[in-house]
This record gives C-alpha cells, structure tokens and sequence, in this order.
C-alpha cells in the first residue's frame, strides 16, 4: 500500500516534530508521498500517549458520521502499515463488549438496528457464544456485543518497528534528544539553536505539560485528561478479543446518547472517575487494564489505588477468575477538543507558513493516526 501512495511530495522536505503515533504516521506518510523527512523527538525513547496506550484501534465506539469513516479508514490503513512492518504487533481480533442486564442489552441492540451496524462488524451473542468465541472469558456476564472492525497494536513496539523500517530507506533522518524550542516560516529551532527548514513543518506534540509547545496551545479549545492504567504478568490463556464492559456505552460516542437514555446513572465512585473496563492482552501474556478519566491538575504525579481497584474487580468479574498479579501501574495524557464537533474530530493549527500543528484526537489518537496522517498531506 505505501508503495502505491503518489508521489506528489516528490523532491519536498518534510520536518516532523513528536515522535509519538501522530509524529510517527505523518513521517511515514510524507516518505509514501515522496519527500524526504527529518524527524526530532524531545526524549531518547519517546514516551508519551502513545507508548502508555492500549493500542486498541477502535471503531465500535466512534460516533456516527465522519468519525466513524475517519477510523474505518484508519482500520484499513494500519492493516496495510501492518502488512510492511509486520512488528507493529497488528491484530484484527474485534472486540467483545460484555453485557450485564437488560439495559445495557438495550443500549446494544439499539446500537445494532442503525444503518452502520454492518460497517462495524456488529454482532449480538448470547452469553454461551461469547465463551465459544472468546473461551477465556468464563465470568458474569448475560450477552455480548461483538465488534469485528476492532483491532489491537503493540503500542510500545510499534513506534520503534515503524522507524526501523523507515530508516532503512535514504530518505529519513530521526533526531531523538532535540526539543522544539522556536518556530518560523517553515522551519522550527531545537534547544541547541539549529533550524530545521522543510516545504511542510508538521508538529505532533501531543499533550505537552509545559514550556514552549504548552504555550503554542494555551488558548485553544483543548483539555488534557488524565488516565490510570495496569497491565498484569501473563495470564494462563488468551483472551481472543479485544473485552470492554458496559460502562464503556458511557463514555464512547458512539454509543453514549442511546446510553444517556437508558442507563441508570453510573455510581460514586467509578462516577467520579469516569471508570470503564478495557482489556487488551498484549503478546507476551499480560493484560493492559483500564481506565480511568479525570482533568490533569498540575502537579499530580502519584496514580490512584482506589479507581484500580474497580477496574480490577470489574476484569475479575468478567474473566471470571483472579487476575494474575498487577505488574505495573502508570498513568499517561491525552489532548481532546472541549466540544467537538461530528466534522471536527481532532484539532489541527496553522503557527507559522507552512508549519501546521495536529492533536486533539482525546481517546481515540491511536486509532485514528494514520487517516490523519494521510489527510495532512492530501
Ligand atoms: C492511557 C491512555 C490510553 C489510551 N488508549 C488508546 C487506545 O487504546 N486507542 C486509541 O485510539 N487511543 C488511545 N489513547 C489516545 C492516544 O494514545 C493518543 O491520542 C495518541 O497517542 C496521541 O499521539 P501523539 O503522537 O499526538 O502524542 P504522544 O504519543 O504523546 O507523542 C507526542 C511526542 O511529542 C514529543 N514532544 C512534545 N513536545 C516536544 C518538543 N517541544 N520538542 C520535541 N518533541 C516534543 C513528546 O516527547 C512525545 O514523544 C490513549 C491515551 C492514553 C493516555
């Protein structure tokens, strides 16, 4: 697929700044079109949103509409990144959403009499064929909502699988250790003083706490949220899917106006912290758990125990077993629109000519990079 991108950059210098999956997508698709890119990354290994996600490529929960296409057209391009750099870790394993009483089942059979249920991939499954597709499930559950378009990355391999590849053509220079510090007409200056001049300058700074890069977005309708996440040590088994529990109709778009309707409200105080069960196991064996969603409030360093804990309990009940035992615990931001809109999706910025600057995807960055990637240049 990138082979059969046109080339209509041909000849141009592309400068990239962020090494996360926004950073990392926009290097790879300035390359398919041609130019050539410079790369630069504030830390030595990056260690961002990206690196601290699920890495669930998630189209079950996009709204109806443009972000719905945006993801589906994102699926199918990680698909086609997966087939060049197969060390991603890219798996079209769909998802299950776990039902656990008549209300949620209504929020999910609502869901599936749209007219988008086919482009998901929905299907409804009774409890005992929710164990025939997914055996390692043996919990409490009453159905399940099966999502075939949702896919998983090994989030903290891939950004390191997609620049070895890169690397190995002539046309791509990666600078770790060099933080953006200054912007002009298309070129940025690193805290060294060394401009970086291209025909395009894209910015992928994600979620950036402090210093110049906070700065470029303080004015603009943008929050950070804060996540608390787990992975436990392998589990004996494998989880064939993608699990996410009922809470997750909250707090997805595509789901959370029918879920308003219907659900009870959510109790304190999973309440307070926006608590819904996602579980991707990773390809050693362990189980990435979470999460939660809070505002960033400076100065917060320590993860919460307490939301753990209810996450936890929830995987527990949904496995039906205990969990293997917690191996680490972190926490990661993310930039999200105050209001988007069904046509805005993620936030893109003019600074300087010719210098651009994209976040703002919130929860859903991972999934959609590479169609955004791909819009920048178009
Ligand atoms: C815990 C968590 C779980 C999530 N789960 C999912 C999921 O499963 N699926 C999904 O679709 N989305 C998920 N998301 C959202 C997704 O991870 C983000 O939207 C996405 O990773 C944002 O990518 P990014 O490249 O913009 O940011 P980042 O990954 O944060 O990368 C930004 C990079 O820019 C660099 N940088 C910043 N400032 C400078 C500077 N001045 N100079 C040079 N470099 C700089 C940083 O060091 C960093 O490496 C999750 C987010 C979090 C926090």
């Amino acid at each position: 697929m990138l082979n059969d991108i046109e080339a209509t950059l041909e000849g141009q210098r592309v400068v990239v700044v962020g090494g996360g999956v926004f950073g990392t997508m926009h290097a790879l698709f300035a390359l398919a079109r041609g130019a050539s890119v410079v790369h630069l990354e504030r830390d030595l290994v990056p260690s961002g949103a990206t690196v601290r996600n699920f890495g669930l490529i998630w189209v079950s929960g996009r709204a109806v509409g443009r972000e719905l296409s945006l993801a589906l057209r994102a699926r199918a391009l990680w698909e086609d990144v997966a087939c060049e750099v197969p060390d991603i870790g890219f798996r079209a394993n769909g998802s299950i959403t776990l039902i656990d009483d008549e209300r949620e089942l209504e929020v999910a059979h609502r869901a599936m009499a749209r007219g988008d249920a086919d482009d998901r991939q929905f299907e409804m499954l009774t409890a005992q064929e929710v164990t025939v597709r997914n055996p390692a499930l043996q919990g409490r559950f009453s159905a399940g909502l099966y999502c075939g378009r949702d896919a998983a990355v090994e989030s903290r391999v891939a950004l390191g699988a997609l620049r070895t590849y890169m690397e190995n053509g002539r046309r791509y220079e990666y600078l770790a250790g060099h933080e953006l510090v200054g912007v002009t007409d298309h070129a940025v200056i690193d805290h060294r003083g060394v401009h970086y001049g291209g025909d395009h300058v894209v910015l992928c700074l994600g979620a950036t706490l402090s210093g110049f890069a906070a700065e470029l977005f303080e004015d603009d309708p943008l929050r950070k949220v804060r996540l608390n996440m787990a992975e436990t040590e392998p589990l004996e088994g494998t989880l064939t899917t993608s699990v996410a529990n009922g809470d997750s109709f909250r707090y997805y778009p595509g789901f959370s106006e029918i879920a308003r309707e219907v659900l009870e409200e959510q109790p304190s105080p999973a309440a307070d912290y926006a608590i819904q069960l996602l579980c991707q196991q990773r390809l050693h064996g362990g189980l990435t758990i979470g999460d939660t969603h809070e505002p960033e409030v400076p100065g917060l360093f320590e993860t919460l125990d307490r939301p753990m804990d209810i996450i936890e309990d929830a995987a527990r009940r949904l496995i039906g077993k205990a969990l293997p035992r917690i191996e680490r615990r972190w926490s990661g931001v993310y930039h999200q629109l105050v209001d988007p809109t069904p046509n805005q999706i993620y936030f893109r910025k003019q600074i300087a000519g010719g210098v651009s600057a994209v976040t703002g995807a919130g929860g859903r960055g991972m999934t959609l990079a590479p169609a955004i990637a791909e819009e920048s240049f178009q």
